[in-house]
């Protein structure tokens, strides 16, 4: 008998990487900014160049009905794939039409309760920025998390462990967090992520089996990496998708969601990502793989319950 696919999960998906090529083109028309070409990633480019091809994006995305579109149709996306649990993640202060809070209900609004939201601070952002973003989500439980993109640079003023009241006050009130760490640096990030800022998810973690104290620590807290293995190929972390080391990492106990990061820069969508690193419906990689991802989900509330069975089904309902 085939296996019954319950909806697959989607924990690592950022808004602004995720627009249609024609909805991109048409909001860039429409805001007066010149043709470009469909920004893409190229295998090995590196994450400088290729967090710069998020600049043709947000040109477009900087008025409210542009971003309540993309948001609806990230969800709409999202569904013809299959997912039936997404989690959807963006940097509002990038969006400069409306105070932090306006902003985020744009997004809100777009997605209307078909997926939990992930707040983003940046690194080398100020701490206060961040805690911004957290107060932005005390009072809107249709955001979920926090988390901390893009990459450290030697001339950031702040690092990741500057961040810790922001995180900690996000952890108060219920908020999920996740951390972009060992995304081709020194699992120590991953560690201070942890054990610092209290991530209950790591993004990316390519670095994880290099730490020794790094793979006890996410095992033993039960942290869910979000792997996301083209992404990583197209920064030029690995040669190939399927040289990601995550049949190693549930080797060795590690929770996984496979994630696709950027469907428009990296032209992926799940169900691609799932098969380039050879899951397959049916196996026990794929039903542990399921299970890791449902074990990682956000869900906004006092308990913030985590879904460890797969009884769940559909999208988180709107609140
Ligand atoms: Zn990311």
């Amino acid at each position: 008998m085939p296996p019954v696919l319950t909806g697959l999960t989607e924990l690592h998906r950022h808004l602004d990487g995720s627009l249609r090529p024609d909805t991109l083109h048409q909001l860039r028309a429409a805001a007066g900014f010149p043709p470009v070409s469909t920004p893409r990633f190229r295998p090995g480019m590196g994450l400088t160049a290729a967090l710069q091809c998020f600049t043709h994006t947000l040109e477009a995305l900087q008025t409210p009905a542009a971003l309540r579109r993309v948001a609806a149709e990230c969800c709409e996306d999202a569904i013809a794939e299959g997912i039936g649990h997404l989690e959807l993640r963006f940097a509002p202060q990038l969006h400069t039409f409306g105070a932090v809070g306006d902003v985020v209900d744009c997004v809100l609004e777009g997605v209307a309760g078909r997926a939990g939201i992930i707040l983003c601070g940046l690194y080398g952002e100020s701490p206060a920025l961040l805690e911004a973003l957290v107060e932005a989500a005390r009072d809107r439980s249709g955001v979920v998390g926090l988390d901390l993109a893009g990459g450290p640079l030697p001339d950031h003023r702040y690092g990741l462990v500057d961040y810790a009241a922001a995180y900690t006050e996000a952890g108060r009130i219920g908020l999920g967090r996740t951390v972009h760490a060992g995304e081709g640096r020194p699992p120590n990030e991953i560690v201070q992520a942890v054990e610092v800022l209290g991530a209950d998810r790591i993004g990316h973690g390519l670095t994880v089996l290099d730490s020794e104290r790094a793979v006890a620590l996410l095992v033993e807290r039960g942290v869910v990496i979000e792997a996301c293995p083209t992404s990583n190929w197209h920064v030029g972390l690995l040669d190939a998708p399927d040289e990601h080391p995550l049949a190693r990492w549930l080797e060795v106990g590690l929770s996984v969601a496979v994630c696709t990061d950027n469907t428009l820069m990296s032209a992926v969508d799940l169900p691609v990502e799932l098969a380039r690193i050879g899951a397959e419906p049916g196996t026990e990689p794929w039903d542990r793989l399921q299970a890791g991802a449902r074990r990682g989900w956000f869900l906004r509330g006092p308990a913030r319950p985590r879904a460890s069975g797969g009884v769940e089904d559909g999208l988180p309902t709107a609140q």
